[in-house]
């Protein structure tokens, strides 16, 4: 499955399989105009493709201009080697939105990009013999980071369409099938190395796809040594950066959570410098004599420990312990917990206290029953969250969603608030909120949670989540002119109230070109969707649920 050498950026999958398209080898020994003749003629023909068949089929209406206009005073190639060292590109022309307060935003600005690393961010760089990214009328920002995704859950997407956590006994649609009982207890257990890597694989390229370019994957599928490596080997092959979460897997014979994580470590994290980095599952439901043992061995690993934390399974008990510091293990900086709901106040309080930090699944957490997402909880506390997508067996997994969802019902809840401060009858029916009433959340704090604050909480704040000199080039490009954005008057308010992954125009990854003009690179979708479909055939099949397009909804 996985291969069986040292770690590498080679796919041992890529290359028995020939899952991914191979980019033409330019060789080393050919002057510049005959690289660019290599690679231009592939994307030209594509541009000139594109442009007569449009003008062919409404040029009769008058709808298309005689001369194709923009597409073609804009590069056609993406840059040359981006990303490999000391090749040099500008991302040019775009209104940036850097996210760090010391760098600022621009209207108009460049973003010099030299080998992984952001150089400079300004107006009007100078940077001679660098290839140009034109990106006029287009949003350049930090990629998105999402801290809490089942990327193994990709073959079942929408079955749970209205399913709860568990069957709550009401016979409705929305009980059965239910995630406990289908995903976690049914087709969790049948998954085979090569269902983890390809599920793994696609919904990464898909994320990647939407602009989120870093990814907390909360593995849970580690039923043996195979099923890791291959769950692995997948963020890897996908070329963004990723956290890779080793929970638990299901307690067969050959699953050796949580001990395999020293195996596991120095087999692929031997480096700090690569784009796939490891957090330890450390859930508390598990049980004192599990926990115990896997937060020990994340610490003395000195990697991150991550824990769902949902009061409405059960789990309240136990964190209580942990707030009372009776459960053997200690809270600290190093801990990240999804979803914190039904959680008492001294749970929070001892958190808060602790520097944890906490993942909120707005959309999953309302739709699946967890409960309200505390974001009023942590308001108070003066703590702020990260986004996560968590399950696409229920919602999407693009980062639009996720900041449209915190923002719509975060307003929901306290603007009902305020409105309840008054009384219906003018002129008291639009009432000033009340002192301590909680503030609106903005569209630069969602756009914060998805970014900034996401990189913080997987420790990667040195690295990405911010448009600043010397961090990694973690970027994407989004298409203001589209026609469900123009005309331009908001950057941060056209990202969050908007876009949708449509608008992701260009994704670049520690300083790689991967989506180009809104196609993805080295990808070979058509092969790897009929892999996952042929994936998804075997696990329904093992699983022994039907296949049925109409019957879970
Ligand atoms: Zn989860």
């Amino acid at each position: 499955m996985a291969g069986g050498g040292a770690p590498s950026n080679t796919c041992d999958h890529r290359v028995s399989n020939g899952l991914f398209r191979r980019r033409r080898n330019v060789s080393s020994g050919q002057n510049e105009d005959e690289r660019r003749k290599n690679v231009a003629p592939r994307f030209g023909r594509r541009g000139f493709l594109k442009t007569s068949t449009v003008a062919t089929a409404a040029g009769g209406v008058g709808l298309v201009a005689a001369s194709p206009a923009t597409a073609q005073d804009r590069d056609q190639a993406p840059p040359r080697d981006s990303g490999t060292r000391g090749r040099r590109y500008v991302v040019r022309g775009g209104a940036v939105m850097s996210m760090d307060p010391k760098v600022g935003d621009f209207e108009v600005a460049d973003v010099l990009v030299e080998g992984k690393k952001i150089v400079a961010v300004g107006r009007d760089l100078r940077a001679s013999g660098a290839d140009v990214i034109d990106a006029r009328g287009r949003i350049v920002m930090p990629g998105f980071v999402d801290t809490h995704h089942h990327l193994f859950e990709t073959a079942e997407r929408a079955f749970l369409a209205n399913g709860l956590l568990l069957d709550d006994r009401s016979g409705s649609p929305s009980a059965n099938p239910n995630y406990g009982k289908h995903i976690l207890d049914g087709f969790r257990l049948v998954y085979r190395p090569q269902d983890v890597y390809i599920n793994d694989l696609f919904a990464g390229l898909s994320q990647l796809d939407a602009g989120v370019t870093t990814v907390l994957d909360v593995s849970q599928i580690h039923h043996s040594p195979e099923h890791t490596d291959a769950a692995i080997q997948a963020l890897i092959d996908t070329g963004r950066r990723a956290a890779f979460g080793y929970f638990e897997g299901d307690g067969r014979a050959t699953a050796r959570y949580p001990e395999d994580a020293r195996r596991i470590r120095d087999r692929w994290f031997s480096s700090d410098d690569q784009l796939v980095s490891m957090v330890m599952g450390g859930e508390l439901h598990l049980g004192r004599n599990v926990y115990t043992r896997s937060w020990a061995i994340a610490r003395e690993l000195d990697i991150k420990i991550a824990a769902h934390s949902v009061g409405s399974w059960g789990m309240l008990p136990v964190f209580e312990d942990l707030a009372q510091g009776t459960a053997g293990v200690r809270v600290g900086p190093d801990n990240l917990f999804f979803h914190m709901t039904g959680m008492s106040d001294r749970v929070w309080k001892r958190f808060r206290d602790s520097g944890a930090q906490v993942s909120l699944a707005f959309p999953i957490e309302m739709v699946m029953r967890h409960g309200t997402p505390p974001i009023l909880k942590m308001q108070e506390l003066g703590m702020e969250p990260s986004l996560s997508s968590d399950v696409e067996t229920t919602m999407a997994a693009d980062p639009f969603t996720l900041m449209r969802s915190a923002m719509i019902m975060q307003r929901m809840v306290v603007n009902q608030i305020v409105l309840d401060q008054g009384d219906p009858v003018p002129p008291n029916n639009w009432p000033t909120p009340a002192e301590g009433t909680p503030e609106l959340l903005t569209v630069r704090d969602v756009l914060r949670y998805g970014t900034v604050n996401g990189a913080k909480h997987l420790g990667l704040a040195g690295k990405t989540g911010t448009l600043t000199p010397g961090q990694e080039a973690d970027i994407v490009v989004l298409d203001a002119t589209a026609l469900n954005v123009a005309p331009l008057n908001s950057v941060p308010g056209a990202v969050v109230t908007l876009m949708d992954r449509t608008n992701v125009e260009t994704v670049i990854v520690a300083g790689k070109v991967r989506k180009w003009r809104g196609r993805l690179l080295d990808a070979d979708l058509g092969r790897l969707r009929r892999e996952l479909e042929a994936s998804r055939d075997y696990l329904f099949k093992a699983a022994g649920i039907r296949q049925d397009l109409f019957a879970y909804s």
